[in-house]
């Protein structure tokens, strides 16, 4: 819709902070959300009306090859494995035509930031701002030391490791010192195929981990206190069969969590799928399984002020869901019947 004017949508709300159904509507100007009401009002679209989703956590960089063998995460992403051999053989229009098909994908399903773990160095950076120009999508793009530099990639937003075993100690001391002294973000995978990795992850201070499937509850606690932020991805992680994150034990914990598609090759890059499964089988609260899809996300990314949630002051960048659709007919619970069972399929529009 044309921004400069005002946009009505009247129908169901997902409102606040909290994430409650309120039947009403809500009016966007310039791109903001400036009121919010209960009465019925003429509306440019009526539906169920809810924030878009914040994808945490997304290797875009293997978009141009999909679905590989069934192999151990080592085969898969290790050093010389599947993946690297596959981004070797690719020409770099190809990689770049792959990243751009997966950011039209996470558009069409309802995404409006991911923070991308990049690999590459300075080269793989640039594929990406190449495929992200005239997207309407907002990028958080974490860099990593590579094989023959010390140094993050500059225009990168943070520093993202692959895991604390992957480089000596000195080098990611050097990383992260760098990153710090610019106040960017620093984000680790951490146990994912095992456990060892979380201690000198942890000793990093780093601002948030990513996966903890192999996370014990004396690890969580340590998060917890240490006020660290927690992606998970458990749709790459039943993939490369490492065992589904602790998420209702994090959740006990008041860890702060988020959600993401992980790599493009294992995994589709459409944030209902991933709460879906979620929902299903980790978190029996949708309430809270929304939250890590949405606002959760946002303040992992610094966007929690502007995105995340609708509220008044706050960016309009909603999804209208068509609550008449085959699957959405007849829903008791709106929230819950976006968490479980909704799709891109039944979005009616993308703000
Ligand atoms: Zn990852």
């Amino acid at each position: 819709m044309p921004e400069g004017r005002e946009v009505l949508l009247q129908g169901t709300i997902i409102y606040g902070e909290d994430f409650r159904a309120e039947k009403g509507y809500i009016a966007i100007r310039d791109g903001i959300i400036t009121e919010f009401g209960r009465e019925h009002v003429e509306a440019d679209l009526e539906g169920i009306i809810c924030p878009r989703f914040i994808n945490a956590h997304i290797h875009l960089g293997d978009s141009a090859f999909k679905d590989p063998p069934f192999l151990s995460l080592s085969e898969l992403v290790g050093p010389g494995g599947y993946k690297s051999r596959m981004l070797e053989r690719k020409a770099r229009e190809m990689l770049i035509e792959g990243i751009k098909r997966s950011l039209h994908l996470m558009l069409s399903s309802g995404t409006i930031a991911f923070a991308d773990f990049r690999e590459g160095g300075a080269a793989g950076v640039a594929m990406l701002q190449e495929a992200l120009v005239d997207m309407p999508l907002l990028s958080r793009i974490l860099g990593r030391p590579g094989p023959s530099q010390t140094r993050i990639p500059e225009s990168c937003w943070g520093l993202g490791i692959s895991s604390s075993r992957d480089h000596s100690p000195e080098t990611i001391a050097a990383a992260v010192a760098q990153a710090r002294q610019k106040s960017q973000a620093v984000g680790i995978h951490a146990g994912e195929a095992g456990r060892d990795d979380i201690h000198s992850a942890l000793a990093l201070q780093p601002d948030f981990l990513v996966h903890m499937n192999r996370a014990e509850d004396a690890d969580l606690r340590q998060v917890a206190s240490r006020g660290i932020s927690v992606v998970v991805c458990p749709r790459s992680n039943l993939m490369t069969g490492v065992g589904l994150p602790p998420v209702a034990a994090m959740a006990r914990l008041g860890i702060n969590l988020a959600a993401g598609t992980d790599n493009v090759m294992l995994s589709s890059p459409d944030m209902f799928e991933e709460m879906h499964l979620i929902a299903n089988a980790l978190l029996h609260d949708d309430r809270q399984v929304f939250k890590m899809c949405t606002l959760n996300g946002a303040k992992i990314v610094g966007l929690d002020r502007r995105l995340g949630s609708i509220r008044e002051g706050k960016e309009g960048r909603v999804m209208v869901l068509d609550g008449n659709s085959d699957n959405l007919w007849g829903s008791t619970d709106p929230l819950s019947s976006i968490v479980r069972r909704a799709s891109r399929s039944d979005i009616m529009a993308i703000l």
